[in-house]
């Protein structure tokens, strides 16, 4: 049973941009504002209505008597006519149609500034009152222009430059970098899942219940002077529910729901994976009572003294965690729970009292836990009156609460692709075997000597496994290619659920796993490529035999190999000497040649039912596990 894919929670809403920012941005509009409001006064008040004429024309004018007034400025001199002047003078002058407006004496006329030493002669000799205008100091608009008004501008292209910066190197930017809180986590006002959601894991439920309660009544614990726990770890394999389960204890507790993985905490830049820790701590006070979820928490939580070399960012993030951790003060109601596949890693800091002081174990579901699992998610979908989800809870053993639920929705997917309304147990069980085994390959065609030598290997299997005892019934046999690369498989399921085996179990199984190989050595004289899969398992458990369980001869109980990722894959490190490691070898191979002997004998001394069995396979395909017995007998 492979575990499938995290399905990632759904319906996480993004937190609002920073408040700071939109700051920025009203300041900034503010200031455009103003100083286009400023400049409109000033522009007003000097423009009025003024009218141009030439330089010759204003000489003209003031050598006529006409000048009342003449303002002398850097730049221009402004005019106004003295009343009284004649107008035929002034129509010539200036150049007007009879049409132009009578009154011309009550404008105000200008003219560029010419290098004119006899300007001001001319102006005495024609008693013209003439000034130059003494600029009056504006402390205001001074302090503007020369302060305010730089500072906008260099404020905007500053705003400028940080909104291109951002928009490179992901969410965040590299200028804002630490600044950006928005996007690194999700948050839920309401999970709305609850307890009833999260089936067969009722040990796990029930340690998380207790932390529901404390987020419903701090008062009740304070009262008699217990310290609520600050964080709980959930630990189990991918796909048991670990996310679930923190979701349906933020929907049990009706608080809001943080969350965010730990590898978003550890990113490019040194500093950023702590700041963002000091923000979340920050952003779940101002919502408390909540929950903060730290899914896949040995990101950052990795044992700070491994050989792996030091990594100064995951450091610093999860030493910023672990005083964000002591700082807070539990009574506000922030629960902390954290979930990972890997504990044997995690820092030993993270795991003591006061911090993720729970474990809370989220196994993979046994029998009547895959039903209620399988019962959930079934909820959702209309299944016929032959469906039998125990039959199915007992051909998935070691499957997750992942591949249940994405069971149930391959059936329905089958179901409606052949147009019916209802979910039957076919539709179930051919799930079971897409989930397991991959999909049909329907485009796969074997020639008819493949197709009788993976007949002929399963039947193999099968044979050597009922032909022994402590062994599973045999359930379907099948030589159809699946999408995985397999091009048959014989499936069996125990009638009740194994929590241990005995050394007879294990052997009877390595052998039924040998038996292909056997049945195809027995037929057709030599073997194909088909067994490495089976090699592989069964080198594999009688590897565990001698090097984990203690059974056999060589080294007794000797413990040879430490598990060391028990949630993920299983893997083991092997901790004795380079000498037992030879020994090992020699007894691994010890038991896999009597066991591959013991299914060559089985199959010889039964023969003829092989071949029998086998050509019936052939022709058929497919056959169920009462067909085979039927046949058999
Ligand atoms: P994990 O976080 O342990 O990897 P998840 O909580 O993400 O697993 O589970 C993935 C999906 O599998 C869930 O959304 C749910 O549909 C299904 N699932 C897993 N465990 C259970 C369970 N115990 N009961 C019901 N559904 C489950
Ligand atoms: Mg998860
Ligand atoms: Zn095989």
């Amino acid at each position: 049973m492979n575990p499938t894919q995290d399905q990632k929670g759904t319906g996480g809403q993004k937190m609002p941009g920073r408040p700071q920012q939109s700051n920025i941005l009203s300041i900034l509009v503010i200031g455009i504002v103003i100083t286009f409001v400023f400049n409109l006064i000033i522009g007003n008040l000097t423009a009025g209505q003024k009218r141009q004429v030439e330089y010759g024309q204003f000489i003209q004018l003031v050598e006529n008597g006409a000048v009342g007034q003449a303002q002398i400025d850097d730049q221009q001199i402004a005019f106004t006519l003295k009343d009284g002047t004649s107008e035929a003078v002034l129509r010539e002058i200036l150049r007007l149609g009879s049409g132009e407006p009578r009154s011309m004496t009550g404008q105000v006329y200008y003219t560029g500034l010419l290098e004119d030493p006899a300007l001001t002669e001319r102006l005495l000799k024609n008693s013209v009152a003439f000034y130059k205008p003494i600029i009056q100091p504006n402390p205001i608009r001074d302090f503007i222009s020369s302060w305010i008004f730089p500072m906008l501008i260099f404020y905007g292209i500053y705003f400028f430059v940080m909104r291109r910066f951002s928009g490179m190197g992901g969410p965040g930017g590299m200028m804002n970098m630490g600044k950006s809180k928005a996007k690194f986590y999700d948050m839920e006002k309401n999970t709305g899942v609850s307890f009833d959601d999260v089936a067969g894991q009722d040990e796990a439920k029930e340690s998380l219940v207790e932390l529901v309660d404390f987020l419903h009544n701090p008062e009740k614990y304070k009262q008699i002077g217990a310290r609520q726990p600050k964080g709980a770890l959930l630990v189990g394999p991918p796909g048991t529910g670990k996310t679930l389960l923190a979701k349906a204890v933020a929907g049990e507790a009706k608080v809001p729901f943080l969350s965010l993985s730990g590898s978003e905490f550890v990113e490019m830049f040194v500093g950023l994976g702590a700041s963002r820790v000091r923000d979340l701590f920050a952003e779940a006070g101002k919502h408390a009572p909540c929950i903060i979820f730290i899914d896949e928490i040995d990101a950052i939580g990795k044992s700070r003294d491994n050989q792996m070399g030091a990594n100064d960012e995951r450091e610093q993030t999860l030493n910023q965690l672990l005083s964000e951790m002591d700082g807070f003060d539990s009574s506000k109601g922030i629960l902390i729970l954290a979930a990972t596949n890997r504990p044997e890693i995690l820092d030993k800091a993270l795991l003591r009292p006061g911090r993720f002081d729970r474990r809370v174990i989220v196994e993979r579901p046994d029998l009547p836990g895959r039903e209620a699992i399988l019962a959930v998610h079934a909820k959702k979908i209309p299944l016929g009156a032959d469906a039998d989800l125990n039959e199915i809870s007992r051909s998935t053993s070691g499957a997750t609460g992942a591949d249940l639920a994405n069971m149930i929705n391959e059936a329905a997917l089958r179901a409606v692709r052949l147009g019916r309304s209802q979910v039957l147990q076919e539709d179930l069980m051919e799930a079971v075997e897409t989930v397991v085994a991959g999909k049909e390959k329907k485009d796969r065609v074997l020639n008819p000597r493949e197709k009788r030598m993976v007949a002929f290997h399963e039947i193999g299997h099968a044979l050597v496994s009922v032909l022994q005892k402590h062994t599973q019934p045999v359930q379907k046999i099948t030589i159809i290619p699946r999408t995985t690369g397999s091009l048959g498989y014989t499936m069996q399921a125990p009638e009740e659920e194994h929590y241990l085996m005995t050394r007879s179990e294990l052997l009877a199984q390595i052998c039924t796993l040998l038996g292909g190989r056997a049945a195809e050595e027995l037929e057709f004289g030599e073997a194909s490529t088909g067994a490495s899969n089976d090699i592989e398992r069964a080198t594999k458990l009688a590897r565990n035999m001698v090097t984990q369980y203690g059974m056999s001869e060589k080294f007794g109980m000797m413990g040879l190999e430490s598990l060391s990722s028990q949630y993920l894959d299983g893997r083991s490190v092997f901790t004795a000497s380079d000498a037992s490691n030879a020994g090992v070898d020699q007894e691994i191979s010890r038991i896999i040649n009597e066991c591959h002997a013991k299914a060559a004998e089985l199959l010889r001394v039964n023969r003829e039912k092989l071949a029998s069995l086998a050509e019936y396979l052939y022709a058929r395909e497919s056959i169920t596990g009462t067909q085979f017995m039927e046949r058999l007998a």
